[in-house]
């Protein structure tokens, strides 16, 4: 099959501009073989990668990944590693405790599993950190959000804390926040720290990581063939570890829903500016509302900064218009504004998009797509947690090493049939905006 190719990662990763420049890469320019073949190499393709050392140390593995390590989606989320999706409480709570245990103990699979690669690897508190994180209400609608998420984590027997306007003053030195909910069981990442610091782990344990070659064609002879522009790889097992692009592969057409949302980092604060904030060092919040903003502060290698992510589209073509990238980097400065009116003429010198992958009804795509050839695809927007764990189990189901949790997402039904192209397009879209307008002051 060829592989129509539009990766397309709007701006630059601004959690990766700030960390010192990477070593030069290595292409795949040759023509090599492994035993195993990733491509992908974000969340999902390099905790295969480590799944694969872990059940079969001696397999020659190879990952082949389109830009650089740290420039796609897995350098440029908000790098919240999350165990309870806070959209659980966006509709009723006298539903499926059960299924919600299942999901909460999924993304915990994902989350331990990285924390181990972290420790391995000797990777720091800044790159990840499992200290737990805070919804935050703006509005008297996301107080009471809160709360219900508050009596859904009781009955769920999860612990949590609810932070008032004072507490949440402390934290983030913005009256902006009118209560807070702390959940321990979520880790907060340095999102290209994190990822370039497996990769590099990963190297040094022997898995041969080809960066800056997209795989442009892919075949099934004795052995599958991956062709990139100036070499190839030929292997007898592939993991198809690239989220929505699994399209770009012929699968699951008009089944995966293609979403971008959008980040805005400031310039380093100056040493006044950080201490005229007050609050901590560094924080990071979730909104109340599922459509509202993220905010996080950190203080670390790129220095003290304020990053900001809001805004959904739905782009079924995977690109996004200057149009559109405008209207989110202005919706970035109101919403940075409303929270630091003390920081008002700070700029953002990093503005970036990203592309998240959706099913309507929320399952991943982990299974075998044919013969020697698996997908760890699909993470529904928590692809910190859900795309690490989908690589442990797409690992798993190539080396017949199937665990429980394996089984249960290897069983989940297909994604379901998208309405038709221009219907949904609109459908989707304006069911965004309407969600981000009744977000109000949460945005
Ligand atoms: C602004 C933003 C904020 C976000 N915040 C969060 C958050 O706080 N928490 C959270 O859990 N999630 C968040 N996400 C979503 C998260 O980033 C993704 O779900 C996650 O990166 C998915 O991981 P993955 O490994 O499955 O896919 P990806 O990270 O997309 O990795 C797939 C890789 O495959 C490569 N690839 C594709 N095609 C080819 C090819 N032909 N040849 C070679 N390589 C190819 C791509 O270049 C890419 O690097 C956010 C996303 C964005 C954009």
């Amino acid at each position: 099959m060829t592989i129509s190719s539009v990766i397309n990662n709007p701006g630059p990763a601004g959690w990766n501009k700030i960390l010192p420049s990477p070593n030069n890469p290595k292409l795949l320019e040759k023509n090599v073989s492994a035993d195993f073949l990733i491509i992908g190499g974000g969340f999902a393709g390099l905790a295969a990668a480590e799944r694969i050392t872990q059940i079969q140390p001696k397999a020659r593995i190879a990952v082949v990944e389109a830009i650089r390590i740290g420039d796609g989606p897995s350098g440029r989320n908000s790098g919240f590693m999350i165990d309870i999706p806070h959209d659980l409480s966006s509709s009723n709570y006298s539903g499926n405790l059960e299924k919600d245990r299942n999901e909460i103990r999924k993304n915990r699979k994902g989350i331990d599993f990285a924390k181990k690669m972290a420790d391995e690897f000797n990777l720091s508190l800044e790159a990840y950190d499992l200290n737990g994180k805070i919804n935050g209400a703006a509005t008297e609608k996301g107080v009471m959000h809160n709360l219900d998420f508050s009596k859904h984590l009781s009955n769920l027997g999860e612990k949590y804390e609810i932070l008032d306007a004072k507490e949440m003053n402390s934290i983030t030195g913005t009256s902006y926040y009118k209560n807070g909910l702390f959940t321990p069981y979520s880790a907060i990442i340095q999102p290209a720290l994190f990822i370039r610091g497996i990769a590099s782990g990963l190297k040094k344990k022997g898995v041969q990581i080809f960066e800056n070659s997209p795989i442009i064609d892919l075949k099934k002879e004795s052995n599958w063939i991956a062709q990139t522009p100036k070499g190839k790889i030929e292997s007898p097992l592939v993991i198809l570890a690239v989220n929505g692009n699994l399209n770009n592969f012929g699968f699951m057409k008009s089944r995966l829903m293609h979403v971008y949302t959008y980040a805005s980092m400031t310039r380093k604060l100056t040493n006044e500016e950080t201490k005229s904030l007050l609050g901590k060092k560094s924080w990071a919040i979730t909104s109340a509302d599922p459509m509202g903003t993220t905010v996080r502060r950190i203080s670390g290698i790129g220095g003290n900064r304020i990053i900001i992510r809001n805004r959904f589209t739905f782009n079924p073509s995977m690109t996004v218009s200057g149009k559109m990238l405008s209207k989110a980097f202005e919706t970035h400065d109101n919403s940075f504004r409303k929270r630091f009116p003390i920081l008002k003429n700070i700029q953002m010198e990093y503005r970036w998009g990203g592309q998240l992958c959706l099913s309507r009804n929320k399952v991943q795509v982990v299974k075998k797509l044919a013969d020697q050839l698996y997908s760890a695809c699909c993470q529904n927007g928590l692809g910190t947690a859900k795309g690490t764990l989908a690589g442990i189990c797409a690992a798993e189901l190539a080396t017949n090493k199937v665990s429980k949790t394996t089984k249960m997402i290897e069983n989940e039904e297909s994604p379901k049939l998208l309405p038709p192209k221009p219907l949904a397009y609109i459908g989707a879209n304006a069911f965004i905006k309407l969600q981000e307008f009744k977000a109000g002051k949460e945005l």
